[in-house]
């Protein structure tokens, strides 16, 4: 319960957070929403030195769009990502994702940048990057440098971020009217981290799927991108055979840690019914409101998923 004293800095500006950062080196933590680092240091997993606050910096902070991009502030809450009508519109898998993240309190003060940086397996924001085919930008001492996220994490707190880097916003293609969407999590309780999530993105064209990408949350030392049940639906009809073939194949890849929340064995037969879940009734739901959306008609924007599975 009881961290270890620290001294505690809070720049205003991002050269002066670098700075700091290159100062004290591996004694010195980021400290964002502080929902991942503080428990730890209660915990004393993490004893740092110094502690670097950034949310000062009002630039890490905002939803925009700039040309055929999202841009986030790497500072901006989960709750600022759902009150978003930008993404509500624009990028509602964002808004569903973020919604599932723990609770109330811990959205008001946890941010996606941090979310994405800590690595931890069970965090939900990196499957979903990979599925919105986004970019991470890095500032560090030499400058700034823009990685995606498909090859970003590299295992458990494990990320090809540097040493002396912060993330300061990510960027992402508006996802084309009519990209179907979903984010299935199965967990314990409201709160608790996935026991197995999938995040899917979809695009049809003529009765078949014209691009897709399925990504899986915390059954693997990282998100994992299921890319040969990605293979399987490409260029075919979204039906029960095809997701049924994708969801064998993405089981194929999981290699996830048994934990309370499960064995090895009960944690991959649910990424296949959630492939099979996110994969089939989900996103015909999802085309079809992405349809209703192209003939013009009016559509609840935030969750219109999440609507129509609770009439059933
Ligand atoms: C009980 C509980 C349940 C949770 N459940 C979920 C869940 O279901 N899904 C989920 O996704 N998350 C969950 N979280 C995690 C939560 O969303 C965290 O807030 C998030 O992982 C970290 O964000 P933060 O802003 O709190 O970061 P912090 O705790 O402040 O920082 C986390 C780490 O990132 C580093 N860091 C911070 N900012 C930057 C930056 N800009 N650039 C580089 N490195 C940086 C820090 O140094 C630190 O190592 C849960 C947390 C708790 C306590």
């Amino acid at each position: 319960m009881i961290p270890r004293s620290f001294e505690y800095h809070a720049p205003a500006s991002l050269p002066e957070a670098l700075a700091l950062l290159n100062r004290h080196g591996d004694t010195a933590k980021l400290l964002a929403g502080g929902h991942s680092l503080l428990p730890m240091m209660k915990l004393r997993f993490a004893v740092p030195d110094h502690l670097i606050d950034l949310r000062k910096l009002a630039e890490l902070k905002g939803i925009r769009e700039a040309g055929d991009e999202i841009r986030i502030g790497a500072m901006t809450t989960e709750n600022e990502l759902i009150w978003s009508t930008l993404l509500q519109e624009k990028c509602p898998l964002l808004v569903e994702g973020a919604r599932l993240i723990f609770d109330p309190q811990v959205r008001y003060r946890g941010t996606i940048g941090d979310d994405i940086s800590h690595a931890d397996p069970g965090n939900d924001h990196p499957a979903l990057m990979i599925a919105l085919d986004a970019l991470f930008v890095l500032a560090g001492a030499q400058g700034e440098r823009v990685v995606p996220a498909d090859g970003f994490f590299l295992g458990t707190y494990m990320t090809l971020m540097e040493p002396g880097e912060i993330m300061t916003e990510i960027r992402m293609p508006t996802p084309a009217p009519g990209t179907g969407y979903c984010y299935a999590k199965f967990k314990r309780k409201t709160g608790d981290f996935a026991t197995a999530a999938c995040a899917v993105t979809l695009t049809m064209r003529a009765g078949a799927v014209s691009d897709v990408r399925i990504v899986l949350t915390n059954v693997a030392q990282a998100a994992l991108r299921a890319s040969d049940a990605e293979a399987a639906l490409r260029g075919a009809p979204l039906d029960e055979r095809h997701v049924d073939e994708a969801a064998r194949l993405a089981m194929g890849i999981c290699e996830p840690v048994e934990d309370l929340r499960g064995d090895v064995e009960y944690k991959i037969a649910m990424v296949g019914n959630l492939c099979r879940c996110t994969g089939y009734q989900n996103i015909v739901k999802a085309v079809q409101y992405a349809a209703r959306k192209l003939r013009g008609e009016t559509v609840e924007t935030s969750h219109p998923l999440l609507a129509e599975i609770a009439a059933h």
